[in-house]
């Protein structure tokens, strides 16, 4: 194969799954856990690449065929990737490695991507840090973990944190602009005296239908939706998560 076949499967993957961490382009196209693209000195945008997928997604991006915002490392987790370096969302060199991590999008959903970190004024902060090795052991698993269907944790959650590319990824499901989409479902919250942003009805969740307890939105529901129970902190609101979510019993 050609370096320009293996770009142009590369951009038409990028293109058609939206916003792509390097775990998954990894997984599709070749990875090498040793393996990292930098952006700046000691700066890792998209760790866990092999050498030929790396320099493929290099030349990407050079011809602005493809783009890349910083995404919530949560999204890395939900991949499979949990990388034991800093994490910085700010873009310059470090002295030592450090991750800033990065999802990769066609140009036409990064404006929008962009649109909506202007307009949040950054990445959220995304559920708890997970130990790297605890959350491995986590991903092994969890072929296990049955949802019940119980619906408590659309009904309880709150604040349910929203990031730029779920706002990105709601409003085009939606078919209404990125600012409306915040003005009609995010609101700001305080999550360990730090500002994020959440969606804005809780108790039950906006977008729960209560009839049948699924929700309204499942393929583009948030990142912090598809992570629960997995990659959740081990207590919800004082309670272990073992009895708050029955799922949540095989952890
Ligand atoms: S609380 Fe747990 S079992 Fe109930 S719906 Fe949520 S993930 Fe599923
Ligand atoms: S967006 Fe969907 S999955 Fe997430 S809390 Fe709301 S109803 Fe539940």
């Amino acid at each position: 194969m050609t370096s320009e076949d293996l770009m142009r499967r590369m951009e038409r993957f990028i293109h058609s799954e939206r916003h792509v961490t390097s775990a998954r382009i990894a997984r599709a196209f070749g990875g090498d856990p040793e393996g990292a693209v930098t952006c700046a000195e000691n700066l890792v945008v998209a760790p866990g690449l092999s050498w030929e997928a790396g320099e493929a997604l290099i030349a990407l991006v050079a011809d602005g065929r493809v783009f890349w915002s910083p995404i919530t490392r949560t999204a890395y987790h939900l991949d499979g990737l949990f990388l034991d370096l800093p994490v910085s969302y700010v873009q310059r060199p470090f002295d030592e490695p450090t991750w800033l991590p990065a999802a990769f999008n066609s140009p036409r959903v990064h404006r929008r991507v962009m649109e909506a970190i202007r307009l949040m004024g950054g990445v959220g902060l995304g559920p708890e840090i997970l130990d790297p090795d605890y959350g491995k052991r986590l991903y092994e698993i969890q072929s296990e973990i049955k949802c019940e269907r119980c619906g408590r944790c659309c009904t309880l959650s709150n604040p349910i944190s929203l990031e730029p590319q779920d706002v990105e990824r709601l409003s085009a499901h939606l078919g209404i602009s990125i600012r409306k989409t915040i003005q009609r479902y995010a609101g700001r919250v305080e999550v360990g005296g730090r500002g994020a942003w959440a969606m804005k009805r809780t108790s039950p969740c906006i977008f729960l239908d209560e009839a049948s307890g699924l929700c309204k939105i499942h393929p583009t529901r948030p990142i912090v939706c598809r992570a629960f129970p997995l990659l959740s902190p081990r207590t919800v609101g004082g309670e272990p998560l073992a009895e708050w979510c029955p799922a949540a019993r095989y952890l």
